[in-house]
């Protein structure tokens, strides 16, 4: 064992510290594609363990990949043979909950999913909820500024987060307390909001304080086809103007809708493109709410429309079948790509946002971009917020298109920035969209906005050792 390791040993103990290769492998991988390699892997337990590790890696130069479930997907948790991973699932306590004050205490290992479960036994719940939700942990949603599919009404992690205790990556591995338990809070710069969305490139996050709300007494949900997009953006219009409490609003686009009806053999099927709408409301205007949502999609010319007056209904009819599986039902697609046993193919998930009024000219522009550069691509969203999460695949093996997905994702980007948009909305920036950043802040004539970034990084992180090389471009 190098002295490296042995140090840490002697700093954790034996149980928080793993150096076999196997179990370095399995945590050195993200959801996807990126695999990255490490020294090893430390499982801190409490604050002071990270505090003892990050001294003891400034003292050394070693540097620190810290990592929740590791669900993201544009390689922000990747680490490299010259560092560690700091793995924050063993600090998974429930701390607090005050429904008077509306707040959770929580540790960043804590799953969205174990809050969820908590609070939905008094009626309340914490509401960004990423498909992901049942493994993403709270500090891995925290620094990607995660999102979901509620997101057009409750936003992202920025609007939910009150305070933080951090370990920054300093000489003395100093501790702060940001923010509060209130909502109003105006104490100076708000280092809270800087640090969420950050990918763990400023601070280890050792304690959130979540905003909690009420859960919605009833949700009444409405499902159906249209052949064409306008018909579809047409009702989205209507009920927008009819005043219903949208909760979700989910897009799947007539080609991909196809494919994952052929491939998963929903009970809902149909032809066109799937619009799902969730309106929050009261048991005793169920009933009514949904005559109303279905008549506004009837109206619009939506055909095999599907309504229900809860959520367990909706999931029972199986409403939600299509839009869940459209993941899955690409990675099937991929695979099928694939010529032999041994080759991989490369999945990227695109994560533009656009104003929800410019959704069509986005649909059918990034279906000529497709088209121009001849890859596969399955496209479902969030319709409410705007935000399109296009998928395509390679061949790892074709090196043609491996060689032009760069350009086809530089496509895809500059395009939402021309409709109003932004490059990223809720996965992230990684490794994958540095490139997407620089062209975003030229763009916006801000470039200087980068070298803003880039000092705030030295302020926190003076000798780089906290997740080098993701988020920021070089230039
Ligand atoms: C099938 C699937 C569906 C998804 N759907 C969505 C979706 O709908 N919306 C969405 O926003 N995202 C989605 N994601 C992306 C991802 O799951 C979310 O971003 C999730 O919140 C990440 O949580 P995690 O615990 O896995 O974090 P990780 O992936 O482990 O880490 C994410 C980032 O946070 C940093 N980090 C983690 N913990 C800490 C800490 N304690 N201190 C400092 N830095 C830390 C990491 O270094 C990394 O930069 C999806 C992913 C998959 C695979």
């Amino acid at each position: 064992m190098s002295d490296i390791l042995k140090d840490l040993v002697k700093i954790l103990g034996n149980d928080k510290v793993a150096v076999d290769p196997l179990t370095i492998k399995l945590y050195s991988k993200n959801a996807v594609y990126y695999e990255g390699n490490a020294l090893a892997v430390v499982f801190p337990e409490t604050t002071d363990d990270v505090r003892r590790v990050v001294k003891y890696a400034y003292q050394n130069n070693l540097k620190i990949y810290p990592q929740g479930s590791a669900s993201e997907i544009v390689g922000s948790t990747t680490p490299r043979k010259d560092g560690i991973v700091m793995n924050f699932m063993r600090m998974r306590k429930v701390k607090e909950v005050s429904y008077v004050d509306s707040y959770v205490v929580v540790e960043p290992g804590v799953r969205l999913i174990e809050l969820n479960n908590i609070l939905s036994r008094n009626g309340y719940m914490f509401p960004i909820d990423p498909a992901s939700v049942k493994s993403a942990t709270v500090g891995g949603a925290v620094n990607s500024g995660s999102g979901g599919m509620m997101g057009a009404k409750y936003g992202t992690m920025k609007d939910w987060v009150l305070g933080l205790e951090v370990v920054l990556p300093d000489e003395e591995a100093t501790v702060l307390k940001l923010g509060g338990k209130t909502t109003k809070n105006r104490e100076g710069y708000d280092l809270v909001r800087l640090i969420v969305g950050s990918e763990g490139t400023l601070a280890l996050v050792t304690e959130a304080i979540l905003r909690i709300t009420l859960a919605p007494e009833r949700v009444v949900t409405v499902t159906g086809f249209f052949r064409e997009l306008e018909d579809l953006m047409r009702c989205v219009v209507e009920i927008k103007k009819s005043k219903l409490d949208v909760l979700i609003m989910e897009f799947v686009d007539d080609v991909t809708a196809k494919i994952t009806i052929d491939t998963i053999k929903p009970k809902i099927a149909g032809e066109g493109h799937l619009l799902i709408t969730s309106v929050s409301t009261v048991d005793e205007a169920a009933s009514r709410v949904k005559d109303k949502l279905v008549d506004l999609y009837a109206g619009s010319g939506a055909t095999n429309v599907v309504a229900a007056e809860s959520m367990g209904e909706a999931e029972a009819l199986g409403i939600f079948e299509i839009r869940r599986n459209l993941y899955p039902a690409t990675i099937k697609m991929a695979s099928l790509s694939l010529r032999d046993d041994e080759e991989k193919p490369y999945i990227f998930v695109e994560d533009i946002s656009v104003p929800p009024s410019r959704l069509i000219e986005a649909v059918k522009r990034l279906r000529e971009i497709s088209e121009k550069y001849d890859f596969p691509m399955t496209l479902g969203g969030h319709v409410g917020d705007g935000n399109l999460h296009p998928v395509v695949w390679i061949r790892e093996g074709d090196k043609d298109k491996m060689e032009q997905f760069n350009n086809f994702v530089l496509d895809i980007m500059r395009m939402a920035i021309e409709l109003g948009g932004v490059i990223s909305s809720e996965h992230g920036v990684g490794k994958v969209k540095k490139d997407g950043l620089v062209l975003s802040f030229k763009a916006r004539n801000s470039i200087k906005a980068l070298s803003i970034m880039r000092q705030i990084k030295r302020i926190f992180d003076p000798k780089n050792i906290l997740n080098p090389d993701k988020m920021l471009p070089s230039v």
